[in-house]
């Protein structure tokens, strides 16, 4: 355990003595392989989805950010983009699609529609906003949002995810000597 202040402590009289140690974290490695390929699953309701299409053909290439394989199923995806509005005749349905996503999961809600309801506000037929069910990661703006802004939030996502920690590691730096705070 990289963490363990026994290791921490040699870690750190190492330095001082001046042996050349390199020092690694498993969940920086973990997360820099999952950053770099967060599949997307297949999922679009109206008008944004003709947006997140864009993004994933030539012109924006999403492939880029490692995000290329878009997935028909929830089982083999990562992140879902909610692409569009979302009605209440809907919404159980994308209720279920997270459901049946393996943990760790994620959600972008790219558009006014996903993210409250955009034009169709305060009407009858439309959820206000998808955070309403499943938990959102990343709100991307627009109506619709350009393909550079879905780009920008898709990129918000990857910095979220690489500042994730499986290890215990949100204690990490509170665990370690004053000499190795202050490297960091
Ligand atoms: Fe269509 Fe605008 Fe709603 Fe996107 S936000 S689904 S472009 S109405």
């Amino acid at each position: 355990d990289f963490r363990d202040n026994e290791y921490l402590e040699t870690y750190a009289k190492l330095q001082q003595e001046g042996v050349p140690v390199a020092i690694g974290v498993l969940d920086e490695l973990i997360n820099w392989g999952r950053s770099n390929s967060l599949w997307p699953l297949t999922f679009a309701t109206s008008c944004c989805g003709i947006e997140f299409m864009s993004v994933g053909a030539a012109r924006y290439d999403f492939a880029r950010f490692g995000f290329e394989v878009a997935r028909a199923s929830p089982r083999q995806a990562d992140v879902i983009i909610v692409a569009g509005t979302i009605t209440h005749k809907m919404a159980p349905v994308l209720k279920r699609l997270y459901d049946q996503m393996a943990e760790p999961k994620y959600v972008i809600a790219m558009g006014a529609c996903s993210i409250s309801g955009g034009p169709f506000k305060k009407s009858y037929h439309v959820v206000q906003g998808v955070d309403t069910i499943i938990p959102v990661d990343v709100y991307v703006p627009g109506c619709p949002p350009r393909p550079e802004s879905l780009l920008y939030g898709m990129m918000q996502l990857q910095r979220k995810v690489k500042a994730q920690r499986f290890f215990g590691g949100a204690n990490r730096k509170e665990k370690m000597p004053a000499e190795l705070k202050e490297m960091e």
